[in-house]
C-alpha cells in the first residue's frame, strides 16, 4: 500500500535539483533503498551514519568519545553532524541533488536543513518545495529479525544478512575476504535505544513533512525490489524527471552490489 501527499513543485522540474530524505526505523531498509535510488537517479547517496563512522575511525579522544556515543545508540551532537554533512555536500557531485539517509533525525535538524545549513545556493531557497521525504514503514518484529542477522565487513563495511543476503563464504566478505562482524550499535540494548529515539525524535518529522513538503509513504515490509519499484514510479510521477540509465527498478536492483 502506498499513500502520497504531494504538493507540486512550482519550479522548472527538469532543472530542479533533487533532495530526497529517506526515513524509517533502524533496520527499516533506508540504506538499501537510498543506495539503489541514488544509482537510478545518478545522484550521491549520503549516509550520515557512514560518514560519522568513517570520521570516528582514529584514536583521538574526541573520536573515541564519538564512537562510544554511537555504540550506545545515542545521537551525536548537531554541531558535529552538520560539520561532517556540510563538508560532504559541498563536493561537486552533489550539485544535481542528493539522497539523504539519516538526516534530518530531529525536528531541529529538519529546521536547520530548511534554513539552509548546507550552504549551497539551491538548498537555501525553497527547499521545502524541492524536498521529497520517503517513509519506509516497518513493524518492530521485522526490525528485530533484520538487525539480529545483520553482519558488516570489518574492512570495507559491506553489509550482509545471515539469512536474506549471506556472504558466499561463511563469515567472510565477498569483496575482500575480511572477517564479518556485528556493528556495535546492532546489539540489543543499543537497538532498543535507537528505536526509542526514532519514535521520539524522528517520527514527528514525518507529520511535519506531510504538512509542509512532499511525503511518500511506502510499505517497507515488501521485497526490496518491489519497494524500489514503487519508490521510483512514485518519484518519476511526482517530479516528472527524465533519467538516463536503467529504465526500471528491476535493473537497478540487479546492478546493486
Ligand atoms: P540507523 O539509521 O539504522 O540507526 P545509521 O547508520 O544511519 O543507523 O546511524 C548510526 C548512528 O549514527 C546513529 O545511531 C547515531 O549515533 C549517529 N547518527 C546518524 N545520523 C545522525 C543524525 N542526523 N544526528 C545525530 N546522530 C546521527
Amino acid at each position: 500500500m502506498q499513500r502520497q501527499i504531494f504538493r507540486p513543485a512550482k519550479v522548472d522540474e527538469q532543472q530542479a535539483p533533487l533532495v530526497i530524505a529517506v526515513f524509517g526505523p533502524p533496520g527499516g531498509g533506508k540504506g538499501t533503498q537510498s543506495s539503489m535510488l541514488a544509482k537510478f537517479l545518478r545522484v550521491p547517496h549520503i549516509s550520515i551514519g557512514s560518514l560519522l563512522r568513517s570520521y570516528a575511525q582514529d584514536k583521538s579522544e574526541v573520536r573515541l568519545r564519538l564512537r562510544g556515543m554511537m555504540a550506545l545508540g545515542n545521537l551525536v551532537p548537531d554541531t558535529l553532524v552538520l560539520d561532517v554533512l556540510a563538508t560532504r555536500v559541498s563536493e561537486p557531485d552533489c550539485a544535481r541533488g542528493l539522497i539523504l539517509d539519516g538526516f534530518p533525525r530531529t525536528l531541529r535538524q529538519a529546521d536547520l536543513l530548511e534554513r539552509g545549513l548546507l550552504q549551497f545556493p539551491f538548498y537555501s531557497t525553497n527547499l521545502r518545495e524541492k524536498l521529497v521525504a520517503i517513509h519506509l514503514r516497518v513493524q518492530g518484529s521485522t526490525i528485530a529479525g533484520r538487525l539480529s542477522g545483520r553482519r558488516i565487513c570489518s574492512r570495507c563495511s559491506a553489509t550482509y544478512h545471515l539469512e536474506t543476503q549471506p556472504p558466499r563464504v561463511h563469515g567472510e566478505c565477498d569483496f575482500d575476504g575480511s572477517a564479518l562482524t556485528i556493528r556495535e550499535d546492532n546489539r540489543k540494548a543499543a537497538v532498543l535505544k535507537r528505536l526509542r529515539l526514532y519514535e521520539q525524535q524522528t517520527a514527528p518529522i514525518l507529520s511535519h513533512y506531510a504538512e509542509k513538503a512532499s511525503l511518500l509513504e511506502v510499505d517497507g515490509e515488501q521485497p526490496r525490489e518491489n519497494i524500489a519499484q514503487e519508490i521510483v514510479t512514485a518519484i518519476q510521477g511526482m517530479l516528472r524527471i527524465s533519467v538516463a540509465g536503467p529504465k526500471n527498478a528491476q535493473s537497478m536492483v540487479e546492478n546493486h552490489p
